[in-house]
């Protein structure tokens, strides 16, 4: 029987993709494995913020891995019932992993009558299959698609729990200092974090819980870029209640393309091919960032007054970010036919991955999700941080502060960012000595990614541990871990 790995990842975009990367990764350094991914079914899903999220676009993604890497399979789980239709998204994606328990724990037996299992990779999101690993002893591996600052925060939280017995909500002013991390006000805490008496608060901590009894972390990051967190990490500084599993960084994962068609996108060959080198600011807010119509009014308005080329990809003001926006009712009156010769909108979704790799780019507006941070790494892009929710304020923190890769967008007390602001922020970036500082570094950072990647570089190391531990010295290993 030939050695399988198992990857489960929750369906959006930003989660499926950083793993099956991981899976074509692993087939380098091991070619006889069978790596078989668990979807998902999100076809009864309610079409809520967090089911949106769930299933943003990977269908053409998958297309490609199929054609291109067949050694990947996709095991596809059958539909389940009864999904609840609730807007917290934590909650959301906790019941809905619950829910397809069943199917998981068949498919892990069907795949073990034809294959030796040697490990089941989750996602944080599918942390309800680590209850049916476990009764299979299947060694549980977690694979973080955030950065290891975040991982930090989560894995201290339930130390954080235990000293304080307020909701963070209820602390707003006060910084809290996280193993590796920059002192953090609470306020930039993940949203499920904050308030105790959340349902959310609840999953999160039997998920910090169950990550701590795993057989490891497997994270999407490297070591130059997120040392100070992942010496905290190894060193057994975020959890005080007992030993730390071991933490692989094996990144940084990325695609490759975010455009899966054969038609090139028309922001590319039709616009950015005629722009400038370096000239461009992307703006560009993850696969369900969106912004109310003030605040879309006021970005207009601070990118017109910048006078830089710019590609904004804007969508609907929530509730309806699927609906194709009406650009001309949305953006001030006139503003496309004032920027036409030096900015294009897109609506809804651009090909990011390519975007950043274009010449014309010289600076990308960015939410911090860590899928767009490693992919702004990869090419050398710097960034203007506008975190929006999840665990983008902490990594802003960590960008900005200690990595200096970003300049901070200031937002106000309304939550807004105004247009003087953005107009500020986006000229910095793209003409002042500081920017040019936030280039350089970026650019340096860009190479010690790509070194950690190659052979001897700690990434690679890394991964070379896994392997190791997974396909040679399986059974030592984890007694080992589990001393
Ligand atoms: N993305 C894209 N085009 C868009 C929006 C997003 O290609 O218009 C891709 C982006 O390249 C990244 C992913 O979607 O790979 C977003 O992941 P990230 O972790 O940055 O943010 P999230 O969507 O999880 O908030």
């Amino acid at each position: 029987m030939e050695d399988a790995i198992v990857l489960y990842p929750f369906p959006g975009s930003g989660h499926l993709i950083s793993m099956v990367e991981l899976g074509k990764l692993l087939l380098k350094h091991h070619p006889a494995v069978s790596i078989i991914v668990l979807m998902l079914n999100t076809q009864n899903i309610h079409s809520t913020s967090a089911a949106r999220y769930a299933a943003s676009p990977t269908t053409q993604y998958i297309a490609s891995v199929k054609a291109t890497t067949p050694s990947i399979t996709f095991h596809h789980l059958p539909p389940v019932s009864d999904v609840p239709c609730t807007s917290s998204t934590v909650e959301f994606f906790s019941l809905f992993s619950n829910l397809n328990n069943p199917k998981v724990h068949q498919a892990l037996q069907t795949i073990s009558q034809t294959a030796k299992l040697k490990a089941l990779v989750i996602d944080f999101f599918c942390d309800a299959a680590f209850d049916v690993a476990a009764n299979l002893s299947i060694p549980t591996y977690y694979f973080y698609t955030a950065g290891a600052s975040s991982l930090a925060v989560f894995l201290y939280w339930p130390a954080l729990h235990k000293r304080f017995d307020k909701s963070f909500k209820d602390l707003k002013d006060m910084l809290i200092d996280i193993p590796g991390l920059p002192s953090i006000p609470t306020s930039h805490l993940p949203e499920p974090m904050r308030d105790r008496n959340a349902k959310d608060y609840e999953h999160f901590l039997l998920t910090a819980g169950h990550m701590i009894k795993s057989s490891g972390f497997i994270v999407n990051t490297f070591e130059q870029l997120e040392k100070k967190a992942i010496n905290a990490i190894s060193d057994g500084l975020c959890v005080l209640d007992g030993p730390t599993p071991p933490i692989f960084c094996i990144g940084p994962l990325t695609s490759d393309s975010n455009q899966h068609g054969n038609d090139q996108h028309e922001c590319l060959n039709y616009w950015l091919d005629s722009q400038p080198r370096q000239s461009v600011v992307f703006l560009c807010f993850g696969s369900v960032g969106s912004f109310s119509e003030k605040q879309l009014k006021e970005m207009a308005i601070g990118l017109e007054n910048s006078g830089k080329r710019f590609l904004w990809v804007v969508r609907n003001p929530p509730p309806e970010i699927d609906v194709e926006p009406k650009l001309d009712e949305l953006l001030p009156e006139g503003f496309l036919e004032r920027t036409k010769d030096r900015g294009f909108v897109v609506k809804q979704w651009a090909p990011q991955v390519e975007v950043l790799r274009h010449d014309s780019v010289g600076g990308f507006v960015s939410h911090c999700g860590w899928n767009s941070v490693l992919e702004a790494v990869r090419e050398g892009v710097p960034m203007v941080a506008w975190p929006l929710y999840a665990e983008q304020p902490v990594n802003k923190e960590v960008l900005v502060k200690e990595l200096k890769l970003a300049l901070e967008v200031n937002v106000s007390e309304d939550g807004c960012v105004t247009a003087a602001e953005l107009e500020k922020r986006v000229s910095e970036l793209m003409d002042s000595s500081a920017g040019k500082d936030v280039r350089e570094r970026i650019s340096a950072m860009r190479d010690a990614g790509s070194t950690a990647m190659k052979e001897g570089g700690s990434s690679h190391l890394a991964l070379s541990k896994l392997s190791e531990l997974w396909f040679r010295k399986t059974c030592q290993s984890r007694q080992h871990y589990e001393k």
